[in-house]
């Protein structure tokens, strides 16, 4: 047991360590809205692969809360050690466990490396000992790297291709607007990036659980899509990850033939930007979401995590929904993010932001607030003067 006050240890885009309290609260305010935005019908069982923070831990809360779930919850998060508190992700899921169990539901989290043929044993283990086939699968990884069951490594990364990106972004350190130069793709990093990124992990996972036939007919897999402002577009869309986007989208599309004709299917959303762990370490990003929320929220639309998922299952993937699809067969649940009025506002701000209006013209405050209640700090109702326990268990 141990037991300290914990104040945030922020490094740019990084932030060291978590709060227990912090995250629990975080997680009970997501699991309400959760259990309001219910769209009708039940899962049996779901299965979410990186479920422990941003999207992931947002489609598990929904799927358990708000679909009645039981659920495989699989993430890569660090255990609290001693006096050292484990990550985020640790003590959410710990927090999902707790509010199940109230709720008579089971939630049964495995802590490694989705991309290993263990972590699918144990998944495909832990689905018979619930009971009974999978309904759903969510697929929301967002990794730096892959490694083979060979040994052989690969690392994902942001970069354009063709030419050198120049952006105006944010120096998350020093707070300042900063100029960003990077250097487009070279050797085998495209290859790299849709290995991590793209869809060859999510189609092995499908592939595994329908050979141990624990994939219940209707099964109903998604996994999630950016696409985002032009002024983005040479370092996401048109970059290396968008090439891993796009084998993601055909992925669905292998996938979805397989499993429509027992009435189920595949789908990639393409979710809102927000701010998440991964997101905050994409160049121009958390510049981008700074001008975005401000807009956002002036008009009354904002949504988090949990707000964009209960969307996307009450009226796309939950029991019994059929999705609405774009003219290239995905979800759009960014389409309030992508609305004309909204990115004509952000277009307009963007040259307008310098060092010193930064505050006043965007919502950096918000981001920054944003980014340390992923971490469990600053979240309203948790009194941080006080010790907390940080050795929680899953
Ligand atoms: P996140 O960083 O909040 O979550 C990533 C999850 O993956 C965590 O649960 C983590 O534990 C898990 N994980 C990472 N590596 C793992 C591994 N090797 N094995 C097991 N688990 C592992 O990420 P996020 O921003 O919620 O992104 C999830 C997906 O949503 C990604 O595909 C991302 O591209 C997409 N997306 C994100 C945004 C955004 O703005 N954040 C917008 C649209 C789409």
């Amino acid at each position: 047991m141990s037991s300290q006050v914990v104040a945030p240890r922020i490094r740019g885009f990084i932030c060291l360590n978590a709060h227990p309290a912090g995250c629990a609260v975080n997680v009970q305010r997501q699991v309400a809205l959760a259990e309001q935005g219910t769209g009708g019908g039940r899962w049996g069982r779901a299965l979410v692969i990186g479920a422990s923070t941003g999207y992931g831990l947002a489609s598990l809360i929904s799927a358990v809360f708000g679909y009645g779930a039981d659920a495989v919850a699989l993430c890569l998060e660090r255990a609290p050690q001693g006096d050292k508190p484990g990550s985020a992700g640790w003590y959410n899921l710990a927090e999902v466990g707790r509010a199940a169990r109230a709720k008579g539901r089971k939630v049964t989290t495995l802590n490694g490396d989705a991309f290993s043929s263990q972590a699918k044993d144990d998944a495909v283990a832990a689905l018979r000992a619930l009971g009974g086939p999978v309904d759903v699968v969510i697929y929301s990884l967002a990794s730096p790297r892959r490694v083979d069951a060979d040994g052989k490594s690969w690392s994902s990364v942001l970069k354009p291709l063709g030419g050198t990106y120049r952006s105006k972004s944010i120096d998350l350190n020093k707070d300042v607007v900063n100029e960003i130069t990077i250097e487009p793709a070279s050797g085998d990093d495209i290859e790299a990036t849709v290995k991590v990124m793209g869809g060859e992990d999510w189609q092995a996972w499908m592939d595994r659980l329908a050979k141990e036939k624990v994939l219940a007919p209707g099964c109903r897999t998604v996994a999630y899509s950016y696409i985002g402002p032009e002024l983005t577009h040479p370092i996401y869309t048109n970059g290396t990850i968008g090439r891993a986007k796009a084998h993601l989208e055909a992925t669905a599309k292998v996938l979805h033939a397989g499993l429509s004709p027992s009435g189920g299917g595949a789908w990639v959303s393409v979710n809102k930007a927000l701010v998440t762990q991964a997101s905050s370490a994409i160049p121009v990003v958390p510049l981008y979401i700074s001008l975005l929320y401000k807009v956002m929220k002036a008009k009354g639309t904002h949504e988090g995590p949990i707000e964009q998922i209960v969307r996307l299952f009450r009226d796309h993937v939950g029991p019994g929904k059929t999705p609405q699809l774009d003219a290239q067969g995905r979800i759009r649940i960014d389409d309030w993010e992508m609305a004309p009025d909204v990115q004509k506002a952000v277009a307009d701000l963007w040259p307008t932001i310098t060092t010193e209006n930064l505050l006043a013209a965007s919502d950096y405050a918000g981001f920054k607030q944003e980014f340390r209640s992923l971490f469990g700090f600053e979240v309203p109702g948790v009194d941080y003067t006080k010790p907390v326990e940080l050795d929680v268990a899953l």
